[in-house]
């Protein structure tokens, strides 16, 4: 294997090199504004209650609100694998939930995978699609020890995820075929641009600083209306929603230029996780670009200027080519103690989406399906994530530095190459 090494260039531009669908501006919130349903949040998660309530009712008055705009937040930040799993590792998943529901989950986020790619086929996205799988990989000895026993743990469960016969330059490899990746922000601004045609009403600039009583408070005005979904992810804290602790947590990506065809071949086409939590995940885009996420996380306002060059040097350390960095850029997720999200109701009125553990982006869409349903009067089958509250977490307060140590901890660990 040869050692990946950066090259030195032209400093790397500060932001994602994907490419966002142009909108049209949209005005903030101005007066009093009523409507059926107001959505706060204009990630995928938000955009995609909307497609779906739309979809369901194409009468309903629905509108959308955002602080900045569409893809401003993770959705348009992220590294683009669109994977199944969720919450803990499925051998685990077995202890905690019992075998039945541990399977119903897996399958389950197979289903987003699906439905994300069939979204972004329907909206005629140029957004780089493609389906070729991925893979989880151990790169150390414990974690080999742990994709050996999830690897069991799928086949008991009768799933066909299966671990991979010579996995080259890993210790072992375990594949997931319905897996897909592409740019979350095309995707998102592609969404948001088709529900501008159906009607949807869209705030931007409007930050809603309070909520109560059905009625969202912004700088210049107010949106009352019968339901609000807050789909604002890890930006929980200064709306003091009661969902218990979506820490927000601060990741770092990088992409490089263009590989050679030569060093494509080398990385391969699937997408690649390594099992350890922190540890770098990458994939090809279809320009031949290597992308990154992982490495230390920071929860804001801290951030450290130095985490994108570790993260960047650990995947450099196992990889096979060498490559360039050209851009680098950060995004918040929001974190729960549990590792898995919340759905769930806060009141009479307001539901509330996130914490997606920065794992999100098939699951965006699962969730906007799953509240358009519950708000148009479906009950929809209960999953351990449709709940009203996530387990506390010390974010601030005297044991914060516990929760800070601990992501050091990680950091420190995903950071070993055996
Ligand atoms: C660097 C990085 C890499 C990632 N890589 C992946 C990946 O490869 N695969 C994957 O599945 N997931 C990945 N994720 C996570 C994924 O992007 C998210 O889980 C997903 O996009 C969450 O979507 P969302 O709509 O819930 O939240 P967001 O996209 O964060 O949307 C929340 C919106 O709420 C708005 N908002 C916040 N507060 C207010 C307020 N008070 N008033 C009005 N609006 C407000 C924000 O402006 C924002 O637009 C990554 C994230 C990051 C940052």
């Amino acid at each position: 294997m040869r050692g990946g090494t950066v090259r030195d260039g032209a400093p790397p531009v500060e932001e994602p090199p994907w490419r966002p669908v142009p909108l049209a501006a949209a005005p903030p919130v101005r007066g009093r504004i009523t409507a059926d349903v107001a959505i706060v949040g204009a990630g995928l998660t938000g955009l995609a209650t909307a497609h779906h309530l739309l979809r369901r009712d194409p009468g309903l008055d629905v509108v959308l609100l955002d602080a900045a705009g569409p893809a401003a937040g993770a959705s348009g930040r992220g590294t683009g694998l669109v994977g199944p799993r969720i919450g803990p590792a499925i051998d685990r998943a077995r202890k905690r939930f019992g075998d039945e529901t541990a399977r119903a989950c897996y399958l389950a986020s197979e289903d987003w995978v699906r439905q994300t790619v069939e979204l972004a086929e329907e909206l005629g996205a140029d957004c780089g699609l493609t389906t070729d799988g991925q893979l989880i990989v151990a790169t150390t000895g414990p974690a080999e020890e742990r994709l050996a026993a999830q690897a069991e743990a799928y086949r008991q469960l009768g799933l066909a995820v299966e671990p991979v016969d010579r996995p080259g330059r890993f210790r072992a490899a375990l594949r997931h075929p319905v897996a897909a990746t592409l740019d979350p922000a095309a995707l998102t601004t592609a969404l948001a641009a088709d529900l501008a045609r159906r009607g949807l009403r869209r705030f931007d600039h409007s930050p809603v600083r309070t909520l109560g009583g059905g009625e969202l408070d912004c700088p210049d005005g107010t949106v009352r209306a019968r339901h609000t979904v807050i789909a604002v992810n890890g930006f929980t804290r200064s709306l003091r929603l009661p969902v218990g602790t979506v820490a927000p947590l601060q990741l770092h990506a990088v992409a490089t230029a263009p590989l050679t065809a030569a060093d494509r071949a080398l990385i391969g086409p699937e997408a690649v996780i390594d099992a350890t939590t922190l540890a770098p995940y990458y994939r090809l885009t279809p320009d031949g670009r290597l992308v990154m996420g992982g490495g230390p996380v920071r929860i804001p306002p801290t951030t450290d200027p130095a985490a994108h060059r570790r993260g960047w040097d650990w995947l450099a350390r196992r990889l096979p080519v060498p490559a360039a960095v050209t851009h680098r850029w950060t995004g918040q997720v929001g974190m729960t103690g549990d590792d898995l999200p919340v759905v769930g109701r806060i009141d009479e009125h307001t539901w509330y989406a996130g914490g997606c553990c920065g794992h999100g982006l098939a699951l965006a869409t699962a969730t906007g399906r799953h509240l358009a349903e519950a708000l148009t009067g479906e009950a929809p089958p209960p999953l351990p994530w449709h709940r009203e509250r996530a387990p506390w977490l010390p974010v601030t307060g005297p044991a914060a530095p516990l929760l800070r140590g601990y992501l050091r901890f990680l950091a420190h660990q995903a950071g070993r190459t055996r």
